[in-house]
């Protein structure tokens, strides 16, 4: 096949066709080579920046996580205490013919009021 020049279908300018799979000219050639190589990039940046703002909501969800963890304790440790000065009186040993379970269960609960009342 003999080189000529030949005019490219996509712009029109004249480029040197020394080569029967030479389409179209380098410009366009380049051009149409790139465009993957940017839409993956902006692929990739739009990726990293959805990873940045799941992590912000993952942040936020744990500490929201803890803040309830901390208010279920609060209120369950709140719900023991109320009732605790009548468990141990449920408990004791005195009203369970000083039975060795009775005696470790009060001063289980005995532990347990002193650790709710720091
Ligand atoms: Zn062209």
């Amino acid at each position: 096949m003999n080189s000529y020049y030949a005019t490219c279908p996509r712009c029109g300018a004249k480029f040197y066709k020394d080569e029967p799979w030479k389409k179209v000219c380098l410009d366009c050639w380049l051009k149409a080579k790139r465009k993957p190589e940017t839409s993956s990039d902006s692929y990739v940046m739009s990726l990293k920046s959805e990873i940045r703002n799941l992590r912000h909501i993952v942040d936020y969800y744990e500490g929201y996580c803890r803040q309830l963890e901390q208010e279920n304790a609060q209120k369950a440790n709140g719900k023991f205490a109320g009732h605790i000065k009548d468990l141990i009186f449920l408990c004791h040993p005195d009203k369970h013919n000083n039975n060795p379970k009775a005696t470790a269960v009060t001063a289980w609960l005995l532990e347990a009021r002193k650790e709710l009342c720091q």
